[in-house]
């Protein structure tokens, strides 16, 4: 099963190495063309307004638009589920237009600075067993999710940092930088789920 992971800037490498040790096939994305024949498509964290800038010059938007339709199961973690945001609450004078995919309102960098950077173990009813191990960077908070995108997770005041809305998986924080497979194990069946209901053509 092949699984492409947006390799424009940030987090890539840590997805493709993630995706690797449980099996798949893991293919770095950089144009329009490679996505062909995925099973499903990760866009990783980093820098939300220069992966769009970078997004818009490969002229990768667009083809990522169209392979949603299709129902490609399209995950974006972090700055990655900014790109997948209908609105960007505070995107900046400087930041482009987004993918707009999904049902959900998200702020950038809604932390502050004296918690940047930390990790909390979140209850995920999907995942079954133990709370999984969320590293959060600099990360965005869902504001709000409207019908059909389904929270997944909260924080323990009620912050959404989960949401499945079909095909698509926003999370706030990194599952690729903790030890714990089961973020990417649960992709890999949306994955699978696509690949039964559609034939393959690359
Ligand atoms: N703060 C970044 C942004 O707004 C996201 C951080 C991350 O992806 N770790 O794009």
């Amino acid at each position: 099963m092949k699984i492409g992971v947006l390799a424009m800037q940030g987090a890539f490498a840590e997805h493709v190495a993630m995706l690797k040790k449980i099996g798949a096939e893991a293919v770095e994305v950089r144009r329009a063309e490679q996505l062909d024949g995925l099973a499903g498509l990760i866009i990783p964290g980093g820098e939300s307004t220069t992966m769009l800038k970078l997004t818009d010059i490969y002229r990768l938007n667009e083809a990522i638009k169209s392979h949603d339709k299709k129902g490609l199961p399209i995950w974006g973690t972090c700055a990655g589920a900014i790109l997948l945001a209908y609105e960007v609450t505070n995107a900046g004078p400087n930041m482009p237009v987004g993918l707009g995919l999904m049902c959900i309102s998200i702020r950038r960098n809604a932390f502050g600075r004296q918690v940047d950077s930390f990790e909390v173990k979140l209850p995920v009813d999907e995942l079954g067993g133990e709370p999984f191990p969320a590293v959060f960077i600099r990360a965005p908070i869902i504001e709000s999710a409207l019908p059909p995108a389904k929270v997944l997770s909260r924080l323990g005041n009620g912050t959404i940092v989960a949401v499945r809305q079909d095909n698509l998986l926003a999370t706030s924080f990194h599952p690729e930088l903790s030890m714990d497979d089961r973020f990417h194990r649960y992709f890999l069946r949306m994955a699978e789920e696509y690949l039964g209901t559609h034939q393959q053509t690359g």
